[in-house]
């Protein structure tokens, strides 16, 4: 037997294409592979490094807290779940919160107790409204609760009870209410189907809809939330108040970690109802204080709202010199349309010179970089997508 295996991936099931590249080291904006290359990247663990690559405060965070306690068992308090928590409600408008290791798994929770709060307050109520092209995640429910198509019939039987509605547009919402609904689940931007932003009239004319017909809204924040899109959660820009949300990606700041938040009028989960194993543990939630403490900052958020307008209009000059589509998104989650399907050659070009981008569907591409990048290092990137698009598209 070899001590120290050479690097294959023989062994990993193939549940993506991924290059053949192996990274081993990430600092800031900057991503390190095995033969030493650097690249800028804007993919960041997909939405994930809030701050970038191995952030000091998170570092230091995780080294303390794994020194101190790694998990005492959910079934006891500890002290960084009970710091994250009441940072959580006292900066939205959500009252309690649990904690799961990924989006999905928060999904799943926000399921089960609008469930519950159907089978308490609305006569079993149990049907979620959710949308087309929605992405929730990869469990069997949250498949069935996204509107890829053709994903919720891809390990049947599918799990019932999610009809999808059209996003911004509130007739296709409402055509879908009826004696069984529990509630209505949305992202308010859908990252995965390209960054489509559900419009403010929509998202407000939805509250007050939901609020009528007696069902619940659920925003699913896992990756709108922590910053991404500007505040410092994606329902605030609608000045609504949903009435559970979900987070995940970069409220760990590149640790698994990811929330459950609802108000106290719908947070009827009896002990036994919801748990799990690592949910809460206290080196996942170290993390997220310090991300947290790092958002929180006075002037942090504006700065990353002003780099994500500074990347925005650079995209949009790029867009009008390679005769592109729109500039879509806000903050640091942004899409370039690029009116034919080649963003995956866009991205692999892209990657050979050294910038990781990502494609989410076949004619756009998605730009996530790390909130705290400076206007230096996005233009360090534009300048190498423009030389990127300049070869691909040189006709333009
Ligand atoms: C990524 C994502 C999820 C799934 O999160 P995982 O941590 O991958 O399970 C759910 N909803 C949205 C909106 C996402 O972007």
């Amino acid at each position: 037997m070899q001590c120290k295996p050479p690097l294959s991936h023989a062994s990993l099931m193939p549940i993506i294409a991924r290059p053949e590249t192996v990274f081993v080291r990430g600092q800031g904006d900057e991503l390190f592979d095995s033969d030493g290359r650097v690249y800028l990247d804007w993919v960041q663990g997909w939405a994930v490094n809030s701050l970038g690559h191995s952030p000091a405060v998170v570092v230091d965070a995780l080294c303390r807290q794994a020194a101190l306690l790694l998990n005492p068992s959910p079934a006891f308090y500890n002290r960084p779940a009970l710091q994250l928590s009441t940072l959580l409600t006292e900066n939205s408008c959500f009252d309690h919160v649990f904690f799961a290791n990924s989006g999905a798994e928060a999904n799943e929770g926000a399921i089960k107790l609008a469930r519950k709060w159907g089978q308490r307050h609305k006569q079993g109520a149990f049907e979620i409204i959710t949308f087309h092209d929605a992405f929730h995640g990869r469990t069997l429910a949250t498949m069935s609760a996204s509107g890829k198509p053709g994903w919720g019939s891809k390990f049947p039987p599918q799990v019932d009870g999610f009809p999808k509605a059209t996003l911004n547009d509130l007739e296709s919402v409402r055509a879908l209410i009826g004696p069984a609904t529990a509630a209505v689940m949305l992202e308010p931007v859908q990252g995965e189907a390209g960054v489509i932003a559900a419009e403010h009239g929509f998202m407000r004319a939805l509250r007050e809809l939901c609020t009528r017909e007696g069902v619940l809204l659920i925003v699913d924040e896992v990756q709108t939330g922590c910053g991404r899109t500007g505040p410092l959660f994606a329902y605030q820009a609608h000045d609504i108040e949903p009435d559970i949300m979900t987070l995940g990606k970069g409220i760990g700041g590149g640790i698994a970690l990811a929330a459950l938040l609802a108000k106290k009028s719908v947070s009827c989960f009896e002990p036994g109802d919801q748990g799990g194993t690592f949910c809460g543990n206290p080196l996942a939630c170290a993390a997220g204080v310090a991300v947290f403490g790092a958002l929180l900052e006075e002037g942090f958020l504006a700065r990353a709202e002003h780099a994500g307008r500074h990347l925005a209009s650079g995209l949009r000059a790029l867009a009008h010199e390679f005769g592109l589509g729109n500039v879509r998104g806000s903050g640091m989650l942004l899409a370039l349309e690029l009116g034919k399907d080649c963003a995956h050659d866009v991205v692999a070009r892209a990657m050979e010179s050294g910038l990781l981008i990502n494609a989410p569907r076949p004619h756009c591409l998605r730009f996530m970089p790390a909130l705290n990048t400076g206007t230096d290092s996005l233009d360090r990137g534009l300048g190498l997508l423009r030389t990127v698009l300049a070869d691909l598209m040189p006709s333009a």
